[in-house]
């Protein structure tokens, strides 16, 4: 399908691997020119100059953390004018609810709430003064059907829910759209680090935890990155302008809900 975003530009935060790598692939399929950020300069520019090369588009890395202001004003100097924005960034560390101290809340609220909003504010004014745009955040499935254990991860994304619920319609009628992907199980590093601990409580080996954790997957498998990726570039096709302030579960069939 062509979704018509040839000639576009995208910023694609946290993307050199997993997921936001997944989105920069898909997009840059489409046609569309390329800002990547991670913190890592060496695999961000390896990963670049390969997507550069299977999709015959610029892509421009930026190396700078996208949860600290000097990061996110780096990123955003360098994006210029973009069209697309996908918001990403690490996910905060499992643990339990009564050991969390306000420090550990503030980190995930810094990085999982208030820089993608920082990132919005930064984009969106452009993109509606031009008549069009796409955002999309990554966000966590996590924010339909809580995970206990990643209660920091479940508070700062649904802080960025409810903002999203609010501004999409107010953006809306300027050609943007905003939306959510909420990502479930996935085969990257996060997914890894997820399953490790897992392993050594139970005392089995990583390929045993993984194995029961499929077995949870109506799909039977972790999602690719490229299942995601597909999803991300479909909503910022021109095929999906009239999806707006949506939250877009890609799971497998995980989350069991009727709605
Ligand atoms: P990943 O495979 O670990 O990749 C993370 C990417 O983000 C890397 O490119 C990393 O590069 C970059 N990154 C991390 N922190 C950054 C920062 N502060 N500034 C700029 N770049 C940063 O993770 P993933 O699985 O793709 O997950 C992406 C997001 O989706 C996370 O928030 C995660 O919690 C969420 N999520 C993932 C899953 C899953 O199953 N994988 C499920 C639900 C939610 P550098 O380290 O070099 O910066």
């Amino acid at each position: 399908m062509d979704l018509g975003l040839s000639g576009k530009r995208a910023l694609v935060c946290a993307g050199s691997k997993g997921l936001g790598r997944g989105c920069a692939e898909a997009l840059a399929a489409a046609g569309v020119e390329i800002v990547l950020n991670a913190r890592g300069a060496e695999v961000l520019e390896r990963t670049a100059v390969e997507i550069a090369a299977a999709h015959g588009v610029k892509v421009s890395p930026v190396a700078a953390d996208i949860t600290t202001l000097e990061g996110r004003a780096k990123v955003i100097a360098a994006a210029g004018e973009i069209d697309i924005l996908v918001t990403n960034a690490g996910g905060p560390p499992p643990g339990v609810w009564s050991d969390w101290a306000h420090e550990d809340f503030l980190a995930a609220i810094e990085a999982n709430m208030l820089a993608p909003i920082a990132l919005m504010q930064a984009f969106v004014p452009g993109m509606s003064a031009r008549g069009w745009g796409r955002v999309v955040n990554i966000t966590s499935a996590a924010v339909k059907a809580p995970i206990a254990q990643l209660g920091l991860s479940n508070t700062a994304r649904c802080g960025l829910t409810g903002f999203v619920a609010g501004m999409a319609r107010q953006v809306a009628p300027t050609g943007v759209t905003v939306n959510n992907l909420l990502p479930g199980i996935h085969a990257t590093d996060r997914m890894a680090a997820l399953d490790g601990p897992v392993a050594q409580a139970e005392g089995i080996s990583l390929e045993e935890a993984s194995a029961r954790r499929k077995a949870t997957i109506p799909a039977r498998r972790y999602g690719a990155p490229q299942d995601f990726g597909a999803v991300c570039a479909f909503l910022c096709s021109q095929q999906a302008a009239f999806i707006v302030g949506q939250n877009v579960l890609v799971d497998g069939g995980a989350a069991n809900q009727t709605l």
